[in-house]
């Protein structure tokens, strides 16, 4: 994991606290998604689908921060529908990292270059950028040519000008171990992106494209050989080794969704940002009204293939710091020893 040193540290801070206050469930990082609009429509998308009534809606600044302030979690990943569509994005921002909080602006780059100049680099602020395959392949799965060259341009004007960018990028049944060398490759050797995370898609009930979901097996064997060879070592990889030991099979863990969870327009969403079984107002009614032990692969049929960071990467940190053997590993990594 190349997570910078800064933000281990206070990371690793937040989760002794947490230990000792004797709290089992706390948020990690919240997923915000402050609209549902975006400027793309991508096949496997389960957010675009919303009436345009709630694609029309944009949070209010102080509702948004409210709700990070309110859960406590020392980071945040504000994803949507397009960030950079809403018109107070950059004040969003501006006022989490005042507080010191991680975000991370997960966009998909269209509006990027032109929205530069709205925000300040920080070790705090990250831009995310999507990006699902090199040229052909990002665009067919964004429905829109043109777009993985403007990622890439804006990646390389954002770095220009001192930002931190990392990518994610999401695969499906129609990529092979080579497609993800091949993307991965480029991202860490060729654009040297800051970091990079990597998931298995997940079949979204209201996804128009049901059809390129991968299954735990398929996901298990396609990352088993992606890795191989030294790539996963080699990889500037955002995740915790435990969950890439989770990716390729080596370990199994139960889904703790409460650890990533998801705020929106609707509120925080019950019991993830994949599924929606209900909102409620707080972080601590989410945590304190849901019933989290009917959750995850093997309970749920709608878990059944899902292997989402925001249900397992919480589950891999908890692991990590409850092993030393594990927490020495991971600190090994984010030293690069
Ligand atoms: S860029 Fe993201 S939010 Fe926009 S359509 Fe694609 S998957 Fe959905
Ligand atoms: S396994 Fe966990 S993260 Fe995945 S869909 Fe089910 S509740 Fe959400």
């Amino acid at each position: 994991m190349a997570m910078p040193l800064r933000q281990t540290l206070r990371v690793g801070t937040y989760l002794m606290e947490q230990k000792l206050r004797r709290r089992d469930k706390f948020p990690l990082i919240v997923e915000l998604e402050p609209l549902f609009a975006c400027n793309l429509a991508c096949e496997g998308c389960g957010k675009i689908q919303h009436p345009a009534g709630v694609l029309k809606q944009r949070m209010p600044v102080a509702q948004a921060v409210g709700a990070v302030l309110e859960s406590g979690a020392p980071m945040v990943s504000i994803a949507g529908g397009e960030p950079l569509m809403h018109p107070q994005i950059d004040e969003i921002v501006r006022q989490l990292v005042a507080r010191r909080k991680y975000v991370f602006l997960c966009t998909n780059a269209l509006l990027m270059r032109k929205k530069l100049d709205k925000f300040t680099p920080s070790p705090y602020f990250t831009f995310t950028v999507h990006i699902d395959g090199l040229r052909e392949r990002h665009d067919e799965s964004v429905a829109k040519e043109g777009t993985f060259d403007e990622a890439v341009a804006a990646i390389k004007e954002a770095k220009r000008r001192g930002f931190r960018v990392t990518t994610n990028s999401t695969f499906f049944n129609t990529d092979t171990p080579q497609t993800i060398i091949e993307v991965l490759d480029y991202l860490n050797d060729d654009l040297k992106v800051d970091e990079m995370m990597i998931s298995p898609a997940y079949a979204y009930e209201k996804a128009p494209d049901q059809e390129h979901f991968l299954g735990v097996e398929q996901t298990r064997e396609l990352f088993r050989k992606a890795f191989a060879g030294g790539n996963r070592r080699r990889w500037r990889l955002n995740h915790s080794p435990l969950f890439l030991d989770f990716l390729e099979g080596k370990v199994d863990f139960e889904c703790t969704a409460w650890g990533i969870p998801n705020y929106s327009l609707f509120g925080w969403q019950r019991p993830c940002y994949l599924m929606a079984d209900g909102y409620v107002p707080t972080y601590r009614e989410l945590i304190e009204k849901t019933d989290w032990a009917k959750y995850g692969r093997g309970k749920d049929p709608r878990c059944a293939n899902c292997m989402a960071h925001c249900g397992y990467e919480p589950t891999a940190v908890l692991a990590t710091m409850g092993s030393l053997k594990e927490s020495i590993r991971a600190a090994r990594e984010t030293l690069g020893t």
